[in-house]
């Protein structure tokens, strides 16, 4: 580990001017950095900062700003990676979100093909360079290096789906075995089926897979296949053979070492497994959290967000805020600049939003934006801020009387000139629901107020909500919403 580098990025995060807004002291910054210390090898690559905030007990949305805080002064690389959503294998990684300019991406394990969204599929994750951690894992090395590599460290496979795909491959061979070759190296694999079906070798270097499919067949003799490995993958995808002992030779003509994992059974099978023994995934940083993260959004966007970005999220919860003070509206401006009011009570809003894992985005007009990760966070987020803005007007200041809407839905994350924008109808839903609001006021869709949470926390909360139909530009439009008032 390169210790004076380290103390050098600790003063480079103390020097920058969003360091202060993070909302966590400077022993904070320092125990991360002790944390840092301490890591070797793996631990240093692709980090998951909500598994490292569950370990050395940082607060979640902390770890997450720290390591932001960390890439920004050159402490980390961001690694996006699109996670298959049955497996866990790692199908891509990009440095920045600029290269993810895709629709739908294959994953080579369950050669099947998903849509590339940013809810659960798109996971953030932060390597240290070599040049201070001093060191590289080789996943070629070892089975476990190589998984560590190309699987998320977040996916658990049950116990049954282990149990089943040792069953299936039950036989002479492990279920899964690995075979690493240097740039210029062979191997003989032997396999040994006793029943019909493939055997496979997969090289999640270019995602690339062969298949040996055996059949009952005892007019053939045993087979020897020649296999070569190449810079674009391996040289064919498939060839027959007898069951019973068979030599695959392999030889590596690509200009840097591959690692193979050999056995995993044919994709059919595999996807039915997956299917009846799902994987879970513990929390990991989502392409959706970093959106509506604030620190990235103050760090990172909109520069590093590409000019043509294009990113689907499935579920998405937006609340549109509209601050009246009751001395008319101070957020809107008159002849371009903010009254100090108007900072006052936009600065208090971010606040409430900051602390609700949401991010803020004021509008002309003098209407907030914030998105949230969760129906709760934005309802808990709403409650806040008329609260505080009805303390604000109780001391005697401006506040009180804020009109809300809240909805949730499917949008696309795009890039508007110099910011980070969402597109699609449930924007449109939640700016109809502001419309409708009077001030005091909560106007929540129904697939808000479907969520059991955001019911009881409003119950809690001293609210009630009274359903009311109403309708929407456009076909099938009637929809209901909720009017909730204390
Ligand atoms: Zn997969």
């Amino acid at each position: 580990m390169n210790y004076r580098f380290l103390e050098e990025k600790i003063d480079d995060i103390r020097g920058l001017p969003q360091y202060a807004d993070c909302g966590f002291d400077d022993e904070t910054l320092i125990a991360f950095f002790r944390v840092l210390e301490d890591r070797r090898g793996w631990e240093l690559v692709r980090i998951n900062p909500l598994a490292l905030a569950e370990k050395f007990d940082f607060r979640p949305d902390d770890a997450v700003s720290l390591f932001l805080l960390g890439a920004k002064v050159g402490l980390f690389a961001f690694e996006w990676s699109l996670l298959c959503p049955r497996c866990g294998c790692r199908e891509r990684t990009y440095g920045s979100l600029r290269a993810l300019d895709r629709d739908v991406f294959r994953c080579p394990l369950c050669d099947a093909e998903e849509a590339v969204a940013a809810d659960d599929r798109l996971e953030v994750s932060f390597t240290m360079p070599p040049s201070a951690s001093g060191e590289w894992p080789d996943q070629v090395v070892s089975l476990p290096e190589y998984w560590s590599y190309f699987f998320s460290t977040s996916v658990d496979w049950t116990g049954e789906l282990l149990d089943d795909f040792a069953r299936r491959s039950a036989g002479p061979q492990p279920p899964i075995r690995f075979v690493a070759l240097p740039r210029g190296g062979k191997a003989r694999i032997r396999l040994d089926a006793a029943r019909a079906g493939a055997v496979g070798l997969v090289t999640l270097e270019t995602h690339s897979a062969f298949f040996v499919r055996m059949k009952d067949d005892a007019n053939r003799p045993p087979a020897a296949i020649d296999l070569e490995y190449r810079d674009s993958g391996f040289d064919r995808r498939e060839a027959f053979a007898p069951l019973g002992p068979t030599e695959i030779a392999l030889a590596n003509r690509a200009r840097r070492a591959v690692g193979c994992l050999i056995g995993s059974p044919d994709p059919d099978f595999l996807r039915s497994l997956v299917a009846a023994h799902p994987p879970s995934f513990r929390p990991f940083c989502s392409g959706k959290l970093l959106l509506n993260h604030q620190a990235y959004r103050d760090l990172f966007a909109p520069d590093d967000l590409p000019d043509d970005l294009s990113l689907k999220i499935d579920d998405l919860t937006i609340l549109r805020a509209d601050p009246e003070g009751r001395a008319g509206s101070p957020v809107r401006s008159r002849g371009g600049g903010d009254s100090p009011s108007a900072r006052r009570l936009f600065d208090l809003l971010a606040a409430v939003a900051r602390a609700h894992r949401g991010a803020i985005e004021r509008r002309a007009g003098g209407s907030i934006t914030a998105t949230f990760n969760a129906p709760l966070d934005g309802i808990r987020a709403a409650v806040r801020m008329a609260a505080g803005l009805e303390e604000s007007a109780a001391a005697g200041e401006d506040g009180g009387g804020i009109r809300i809407g809240l909805h949730r839905g499917p949008v696309v994350a795009v890039k508007a000139g110099r910011r980070l924008d969402f597109f699609g109808r449930a924007m449109n839903v939640v700016s109809r629901l502001l419309d409708l609001a009077d001030p005091g006021e909560i106007r929540l869709s129904e697939d808000v107020m479907r969520d059991e949470t955001v019911a009881a926390y409003l119950r809690a909360s001293g609210y009630s909500g009274v359903a009311e139909e109403i309708a929407l530009p456009g076909p099938a439009n009637m929809v209901t919403v909720y009017s909730c008032r204390r």
